[in-house]
């Protein structure tokens, strides 16, 4: 099929590759123009396992201008970011109403627009379609409108694309929805349609739940290490109950990334303003927050006064497997170094440049250069800390690393 991906980042990009690896005609569209180019070059501007061969080897179009290439589309996969980066309760609907504005104008008779960015319910229908219908075309009518919500892992995307446990569908009619399901027809997991609300609604709960696990465990592990036990045998325990399940119970310093807070403090901004506060979805939140000062008390228990004293940071992506670094635990727990007077001194294999736009002020060196300092802090799970040798240090570990264990002070967050 004839398809556009809007937006180029971490799920355009991938939407874009992994179709077209399936025999599509993929334009990607971005108005950052350096990223075009980049991947005009076959060059690859994130750190995603497999989706640099993937670009290297499919054929791809890629432009920033957004007008022709929707003339000849089928379908326009809208992927652009609706995060309002100021850690606010709601969601920018900017690029997105740009793009549905733009795609409203150049739009040829046909087309189904398919809106992947996250968007909480009643989005499309409120927003998106009018804006779409400017011209005087109608939706469901004249051309479709679909929302298919993402649910990639970063660091496991490509794979996750391509091999989902289930493809969610919210359709205008069932002519848009058709569209889509044939163009996943291959894809082996279930097809699940519905309209297009509880489409944008099943992102979000989601998503909620999987936070919501996460502060579970993590505050089970704040108990269990008062009493001496270890979480991860708890965790072990109840995760053969399969109305539990074993995934997602690993114990820590919480979740960050640039979908689960966001789009938490989303869900609680709408639920608050249609006049019910979610209380659960809130203390969610605050249990993860407070994560981040319980490594920080952790720490000061072996180094009370924190002024003057080098604290290395191993691990500055949100998790292992990617360089992005938004809503990074690191940026917390860094910010309480830096306001007790400590210098830090930070490691990651991929995300350090990116880091570093946002902390010019620490200092970037090799594991071992971190190592050397006078307590060590493990804040993303990458497999080659468990490699180092923590012998003789301080450690305080958010991501259970086993061998950190053999340091001469160490401290797990939850165990
Ligand atoms: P991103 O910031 O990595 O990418 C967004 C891209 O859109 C950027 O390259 C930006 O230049 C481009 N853009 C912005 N305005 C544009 C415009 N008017 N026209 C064309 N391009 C424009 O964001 P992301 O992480 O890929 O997330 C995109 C959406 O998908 C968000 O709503 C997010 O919540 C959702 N989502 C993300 C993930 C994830 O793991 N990152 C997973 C599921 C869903």
């Amino acid at each position: 099929m004839n398809i556009s991906v809007i937006g180029a980042g971490y799920v355009g990009l991938i939407t874009g590759a992994c179709l077209a690896k399936l025999g599509n005609q993929v334009t990607l569209i971005d108005t950052d123009k350096e990223k075009i180019e980049a991947i005009k070059r076959g060059e690859c501007p994130i750190f995603e396992k497999g989706l640099e061969d993937i670009l290297r080897t499919a054929q791809l179009d890629a432009r920033s201008d957004i007008g022709s290439a929707i003339k000849t589309s089928e379908i326009s996969f809208v992927c652009v970011g609706t995060d309002p980066g100021d850690g606010s309760y709601s969601i920018d609907l900017r690029s997105v109403s740009e793009v549905a504005e733009a795609i409203g104008e150049a739009s040829n008779d046909h087309c189904l627009t398919v809106i992947k960015s996250t968007v909480v319910p009643e989005t499309t229908e409120e927003v998106i379609i009018p804006l779409l219908e400017k011209n005087g075309r109608k939706a469901g009518v004249d051309f479709g409108v679909c929302v298919n919500p993402e649910f990639l892992r970063e660091g496991f995307a490509v794979e996750d694309f391509l091999n989902p446990d289930r493809i969610v569908i919210g359709e205008i009619n069932k002519q848009s929805g058709d569209i889509l399901a044939d163009l996943y027809k291959g894809f082996g997991c279930p097809i699940l349609r519905f309209d297009l609300r509880t489409a944008e609604a099943i992102k979000y709960a989601s998503n909620a739940f999987l936070a919501a696990k996460i502060s579970f465990i993590n505050e089970i592990g704040n108990i269990c290490k008062e009493l001496s036990i270890d979480t991860y045998n708890v965790a072990k325990g109840i995760g053969y109950d399969p109305r539990i399940g074993d995934k997602f119970l690993n114990a820590g310093i919480g979740f960050g990334g640039s979908c689960l807070p966001k789009d938490l403090r989303a869900l609680i901004g709408q639920s608050v303003s249609i006049g019910y506060r979610p209380r659960l979805l809130e203390e969610v939140l605050n249990v993860n927050e407070a994560q981040n000062l319980r490594m920080i008390r952790l720490l000061k228990k072996h180094i009370p006064d924190l002024r003057g004293k080098n604290i290395g940071i191993l691990g500055l992506a949100f998790k292992a497997g990617t360089d992005d670094v938004r809503e990074s635990k690191a940026i917390g727990v860094i910010n309480a170094l830096l306001s007790e007077g400590a210098k830090v001194r930070a490691y990651d294999p991929v995300a350090m440049d990116n880091f570093r736009r946002l902390f010019p002020e620490i200092t970037y060196g090799s594991a071992e250069a971190v190592l050397a300092s006078d307590a060590i802090l493990i804040l993303t799970e990458w497999q080659e800390f468990a490699s180092l040798d923590y012998a003789g240090k301080i450690v305080i570990d958010g991501k259970r690393i086993l061998k950190a264990r053999r340091a001469k002070i160490y401290e797990g967050i939850c165990w």
